[in-house]
């Protein structure tokens, strides 16, 4: 198992400011938040990145954004928001495990840099 900062708080090592929690996922506030709301879904299961995921991980996928959408819903985000998955160094990913970024409560900038 990959020692990441997101496994410590999937096992409970490390505190985090969780808004929802299932039998698949965990999210929870981003701890430098790039908006008034920005929020952190992962999966327990152990995927470096979106670029790991496989077909057996099609439900799951489709668990962490329906779980996003209810995480915007939940925190007010009735203006609309931001999924964001940064994958693989290019793509500006910081911790190898998966993760979904939800931003919302301001009106956010296009294109990212
Ligand atoms: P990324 O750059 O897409 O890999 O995103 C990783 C995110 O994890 C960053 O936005 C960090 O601010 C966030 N982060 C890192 N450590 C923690 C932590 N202990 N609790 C909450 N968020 C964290």
């Amino acid at each position: 198992m990959a020692d990441t900062i997101f496994r410590k708080i999937i096992d409970g090592e490390v505190p985090a400011d969780v808004v929802h929690e299932d039998d698949r996922c965990l999210a929870f506030r981003d701890v430098s938040p790039q908006a008034p709301v920005h929020v952190l879904v992962i999966p327990r299961k152990e995927i470096v990145s979106l670029a790991h995921a496989e077909a057996e991980d099609e439900s799951l996928l489709g668990h962490l954004l329906l779980t996003a959408k209810k995480v915007a819903a939940d925190l007010g985000l009735d203006d609309g928001f931001r999924i964001v998955a940064n994958s693989g160094p290019d793509g500006g990913q910081s911790v190898d495990h998966l993760h979904v970024h939800v931003l919302g409560g301001r009106k956010l900038g296009w294109p990212p840099g």
